[in-house]
């Protein structure tokens, strides 16, 4: 915008081309969604106002707030955290720097965890490092017989998890709590669930800054990181999950891209476990593990 433009009565329409040729220039992908999305939340209006109402002058202090969302965006800035929503299984899912953006592969994890329980009454399922909550609510949304366990070591992230629960009638099912992993479960929680459900962190240390800019620069490094070799999780959830489970229990895991042989050869060799198997994402990636504790159970280690 030149010095002079504020002067002048500027339009929905021209704030929707100065925005994508902004946006455009910056390099960003899909520039048509993305200003549309961007000029709808600053001027507080439907993105189908934006083509019917092109005419309409927008005030000084719109444009404002529509130039400061734009500059966000082109500092590679989410645009989930500047909108502050992601969609998840047709859940609108609060987010902020606190969390990792929820994925569309993370709702097979959804899946699996649903499947495993569909024969329990009055399931208990466990959701660890709930971030948004993503998992945790919409299990519980779905499968409203259900109680689950949201943990989390960050407390930023159970706000914004506990935010999604209220948000979605779901608070009175599901408990919060902020720990390192399993670790809150002492031996009177022995075999206390049906289902294990994590989306651990799984990107090794010296992949993190390879990662696209708005994943590297704005998500929690917390959510991603995962020891020299993106497997230290998967180790100490093998260990900490077994004895926790029912017999017959299962714990279900999301898989980083080309993880799915180490974590099978992780869960072998932990003995825990009888059966494992992978199930693939819409790009053809192993993304979802399931490991299934024998009828038995697993006898406290
Ligand atoms: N469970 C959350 C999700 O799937 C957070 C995962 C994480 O922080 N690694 O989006």
């Amino acid at each position: 915008m030149s010095a002079g433009a504020a002067a002048e009565t500027v339009t929905i329409g021209d704030l929707r081309r100065q925005a994508w040729d902004l946006l455009r220039d910056a390099g960003i992908v899909n520039v048509a969604r993305e200003t549309d999305w961007l000029l709808a939340s600053a001027l507080g209006v439907p993105s189908h106002a934006l083509i019917l109402e092109g005419e309409r002058p927008v005030s000084a202090l719109q444009a404002v707030q529509a130039w400061s969302l734009l500059r966000r965006r082109t500092a590679r800035e989410p645009l989930q955290y500047i909108l502050g929503t992601q969609e998840f299984r047709g859940l609108d899912i609060a987010v902020t720097p606190d969390v990792l953006i929820p994925r569309p592969e993370t709702e097979l994890l959804v899946e699996e965890a649903l499947r495993a329980v569909a024969d329990c009454a009055e399931p208990a399922i466990a959701d660890v490092g709930t971030g948004s909550g993503c998992i945790a609510v919409a299990i519980a949304c779905e499968r409203p017989g259900a109680t689950v366990y949201a943990l989390d070591l960050s407390g930023g992230a159970l706000a914004v998890a506990r935010s999604n629960a209220t948000r979605h009638g779901t608070r009175d099912r599901i408990r919060f709590i902020q720990a390192d992993l399993l670790e809150a479960f002492g031996g009177e929680s022995a075999g206390a669930f049906d289902a294990i459900v994590s989306n651990p962190p799984y990107i090794a240390e010296q992949e993190l800054d390879a990662l696209q800019p708005e994943v590297a620069r704005y998500e929690p490094r917390m959510a991603l990181a995962a020891g020299p070799d993106g497997l230290v999780f998967y180790r100490r959830l093998l260990r900490e999950a077994p004895p926790l489970l029912k017999p017959g229990g299962r714990l279900i895991m999301e898989l980083g891209f080309g993880q799915s042989e180490a974590v099978i050869q992780l869960v072998r060799q932990s003995g825990a476990f009888d059966s494992v198997e992978c199930r693939k994402d819409a790009a053809g990636i192993e993304r979802v593990l399931v490991a299934r504790v024998g009828a038995g159970g697993v006898r406290g280690s």
